[in-house]
């Protein structure tokens, strides 16, 4: 049997380690975004396919018997294009995706559905804004008079904010060190996409305590009809269950 999954993504990571030590042939395809990425076990490949037919090719032409959509949650072009070529390339798909961030008491959170409607959100909040919804979208922040701090993995791209200091850092981050950059940025607002990841949770409650608000950016709906695992474990079990 052989799996591709699409990856990018701590999960999909987990993921890759547990087929293949299970003896499972995985194919794990990453975009490329990344300079230097944390590469799973097993097969690996790197690169767009060329849309959802460039996808259903190369499922075919590697005689993939299954795709396991293991992206990040807000990589929502992939996994429509995976939902599509699934159905062309006449294969099951499954996604994995881990369960969104949950407030909790003494949380000040503002749902908004997209990066724009975050830079809305932000009248009346605060100057100081420490924004970590990755580094692509920040056009959205771009007129916006704030002070940014904005952390990212690899350099933003442009156009970003006028007053923006770039952080350049990769989870996982630490309870003590987000409290310290809080502090030491004096940050009147977090903006945050709902990742659901425990690397970056300690954010979130830094923010509580510091009783910052938070303007969370909720997540795109899964593609219609698409399964959905919520642990690395249970999308193996899902591989299990297809095994001759
Ligand atoms: P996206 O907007 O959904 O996808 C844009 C294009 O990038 C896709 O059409 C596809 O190109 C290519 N692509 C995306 N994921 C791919 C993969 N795993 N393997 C091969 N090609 C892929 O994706 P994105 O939001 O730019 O995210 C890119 C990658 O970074 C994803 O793999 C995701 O898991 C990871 N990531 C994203 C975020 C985020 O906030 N969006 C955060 C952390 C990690 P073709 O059409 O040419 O196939």
């Amino acid at each position: 049997m052989h799996i591709l999954i699409l990856g990018g993504t701590t999960e999909a990571r987990a993921l890759a380690g547990l087929l293949h030590g299970g003896g499972v042939r995985a194919t794990s395809s990453l975009a490329g975004r990344v300079a230097s990425p944390r590469l799973p076990e097993g097969e690996v490949r790197i690169g767009g396919f060329g849309g959802a037919q460039g996808l259903a090719e190369w499922i075919g032409a590697h005689a993939v018997d299954a795709v396991i959509d293991a992206t990040h949650p807000f990589a929502e072009r992939i996994s429509f294009n995976a939902a599509g070529a699934a159905v062309t390339a006449h294969v099951p798909l499954l996604a994995l995706r881990r369960p969104g961030w949950v407030p909790a008491a003494g949380d000040r959170w503002l749902s908004v559905p997209s990066l724009a409607a975050a830079a809305d959100a932000l009248d009346g909040l605060g100057e100081r804004v420490f924004l970590t919804t990755g580094r692509m979208g920040l056009a959205a922040f771009a007129a916006l008079p704030h002070r940014f701090l904005v952390r990212s993995v690899d350099a933003p791209e442009a156009p970003m904010p006028a007053r923006a200091e770039v952080l350049l850092d990769r989870g996982p981050f630490t309870l003590d060190g987000e409290r310290e950059l809080l502090a030491r940025h004096r940050i009147d607002v977090l903006v945050t996409k709902d990742s659901g990841a425990a690397a970056t949770a300690p954010k979130l409650t830094a923010a509580r305590e510091a009783r910052i608000p938070v303007v969370v950016v909720r997540r795109p709906p899964v593609p219609d009809g698409v399964p959905v695992a919520t642990t690395p474990e249970e999308a193996v079990a899902w591989v299990r269950s297809r095994l001759p």
